[in-house]
């Protein structure tokens, strides 16, 4: 048996998405021939190349010419258009000077006397007075990979977004006929995508040979294909993506859908129309359901509904049309209590095989990693959309990605929905597993970075690694560097943050909650400091309101006095920045040398998150 599994358009453009990857772990244990393509990363470069980009500027001039575009719109579109040549002539150069090649390109960027210029690129370009120098040219290719996203979104596609595509649609609980009539009038999937599609998919039909179609021949097990999807904006892509599959491959395709994105927006699923692109849909880590299907195999696929009892936390169209949720055991939590009161589906319980899925899941989720060989990382792009170094340490670099731990050992955050199972399931990976496939995803792809992407790193699993990593380091093994998110829990000990410093850990990033009403001190240390001649104070975080538009008043210092911001924390998506002169309101030589601030929450909202506070001086 083959299993193909794809990451749908769009998803991060500096490394793999790791759910496929650690998938194809999954089944390759299982004996089977597995290997994950991304068409995130496929498709945006598609997009931006020159042929990407001669087929939307003529597009843009028909659009232009018919009158199809507003005011605002034309007006944007005219000054792109301005541009053409110019975007022609550097589009290929700067994707591939972003994906790592030809470090010399900086130097023309630095030098060069005429570039396109988009609003980001322009206002990027004045606040450095015209010149940049050769360090900030990624993030001045950035900028102008940034200006054609919003080209295409002015002319052709108001939902394009650089990694994220029509959120807004899959997320607004729309019923499943204006998804399908979005999928059906989408630029970017009519010019772009579908024909991609059309080439992939006949290439894995003819991969498979005889396997792959064909009336007279022997039947033979089903193709799976799995598709991820993390993020509502990867919804469209997926159902394009399952649609050619099936068109190529016919009922030789079982195409099964999980991810993010189905396990929590799609809990409540009771409008069948999805099936008409996915056979089934797989809840959670997906370990569990993918052996059910694997088991059920090969009675799934070409309309043939699986025998009750079969599946194990997994959703398909029954026989009478209905959306049928099988294999929801107790350890589903709230989702098998949400399903058992929908009464426009059928409930299916869990059936014989459940605790074996159930274990299945569970060995998996201590043992099973990516490894990454299907992986070509020389296709990410190092983006530099913010010159905060947190945000940097995010997207300008290709991580190997790798959790802890599956669920939040945490589970304290008011405004989080505790109950759900990737919230509430907490298992903790084996780190001496987790080691040594990152030992070999190294030793195939160069790279030695980690970005664990547990909501909270849990401090035993990351001592664990730490000493794993100093022992492989004591063996004249290049050591891993590593960082991720946090919560500023009492474990996190002076001794430990020098420990975890000194084993490779380089940065963490960390969320803060202040209910309303509260406020909380944050201190820096400016012990050794004589002088300070400026100083920036940034936070990044946002807020989660009770009302429609609450805010906050963000902080205040301890000395002095100091307005809140004007651009204050918001409950708008997604996490924003705000940043403030704070010099005048920093002091050192105070016993014990500590300034901070205090942080408060605003009178309508309930929460505030904030996930890094930075403090930046200009100082001896
Ligand atoms: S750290 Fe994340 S997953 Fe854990 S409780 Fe808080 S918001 Fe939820």
């Amino acid at each position: 048996m083959k299993a193909i599994l794809v990451q749908p358009p769009f998803a991060q453009l500096n490394a793999p998405y790791p759910a496929v990857h650690y998938l194809e772990s999954f089944l390759r244990g299982r004996g089977i021939e597995a290997r994950s393509f991304d068409h995130s990363i496929e498709l945006y470069r598609r997009v931006f190349s020159r042929s990407g980009l001669e087929r939307a500027f003529a597009d843009a001039k028909s659009a232009l010419a018919d009158g199809r575009l507003d005011e605002t719109a034309r007006t944007q579109v005219e000054r792109y258009l301005s541009y053409e040549p110019l975007y022609l002539e550097w589009i290929d150069g700067l994707v591939d000077f972003l994906a790592g090649g030809d470090p010399g390109m900086a130097h023309r960027l630095a030098s060069a006397a005429e570039l396109p210029r988009g609003e980001r690129a322009e206002a990027f370009l004045a606040e450095r007075e015209g010149r940049i120098r050769c360090e900030e040219a990624s993030a001045l290719a950035t900028r102008i990979l940034e200006d054609l996203g919003d080209f295409v979104a002015f002319a052709l596609d108001p939902d394009f977004g650089t990694v994220r595509y029509a959120e807004r649609i899959a997320s607004s609980r729309a019923s499943f006929a204006e998804i399908r009539e979005a999928l059906g009038s989408s630029y970017i999937m009519r010019a772009f995508y579908r024909p991609y599609l059309e080439r992939f998919w006949r290439e894995r039909a003819e991969e498979l040979g005889a396997e792959a179609g064909g009336a007279s021949r022997p039947r033979l097990p089903p193709l799976l294909v799995l598709l991820t999807l993390p993020f509502p904006g990867c919804l469209l892509g997926g159902l394009a993506c399952a649609e050619a599959a099936k068109e190529a491959l016919g009922d030789r395709a079982l195409v099964v859908a999980g991810g993010g994105y189905v396990s929590t927006e799609l809990r409540g699923l009771e409008d069948g129309g999805v099936f008409d692109y996915f056979d089934v849909l797989s809840f959670d880590a997906g370990y569990g359901s993918l052996a059910s299907i694997i088991d059920a195999l090969p009675g799934l696929g070409g309309g043939r509904a699986p025998r009750d009892g079969a599946l194990y936390r997994s959703m398909y169209r029954g026989a009478d049309g209905r959306v049928v949720a099988a294999g929801f055991d107790a350890a589903a939590g709230a989702a098998a209590t949400d399903l058992d009161a929908s009464g426009g589906r059928r409930v299916e319980p869990a059936g014989a095989g459940s605790e074996r899925f159930a274990a299945a899941e569970r060995a998996a989720l201590e043992t099973i990693f990516p490894d990454y060989r299907s992986a070509d990382f020389g296709r990410y792009l190092r983006i530099v959309d913010s010159v905060n170094p947190m945000h940097r340490l995010w997207s300008d670099a290709p991580w190997l990605k790798y959790a802890l731990a599956r669920g939040c050992y945490w589970h304290r955050c008011s405004f989080c929905d505790t109950r759900l199972e990737y919230v509430a399931g907490y298992v903790p990976a084996r780190v001496e597993a987790l080691a040594a496939a990152a030992g070999e995803a190294a030793a195939r792809t160069g790279l030695r970075g980690i970005h664990f992407v547990d909501e909270a790193m849990p401090m035993a699993s990351l001592l664990g690694f730490a000493a794993l990593n100093r022992a492989r380091a004591a063996a004249g093994e290049p050591p891993f560097h590593f960082w991720g998110n946090v919560r500023y829990d009492a474990s996190w000990t002076a001794d430990r943050c020098e420990y975890l410093a000194a084993s490779g850990l380089v940065a963490v990033s960390g969320g803060i909650e202040i209910a309303s009403g509260n406020w909380i001190l944050i201190r820096f240390s400016l012990v050794g400091l004589t002088t300070i001649r400026s100083a920036t104070l940034s936070i990044y975080g946002r807020s989660y309101s009770t009302g429609s538009s609450g805010s906050f008043d963000a902080w205040s210092p301890l000395y002095g006095s100091i307005k809140s911001p004007t651009n204050s924390l918001s409950n708008a998506w997604p996490y924003s920045w705000s940043s403030v002169d704070y010099t005048s309101n920093v002091r050192i030589g105070d016993a014990p040398g500590l300034t901070g601030i205090r942080l408060y929450a605003g009178p309508s909202s309930n929460d505030l998150v904030i996930n890094t506070v930075e403090l930046c001086l200009d100082a001896s």
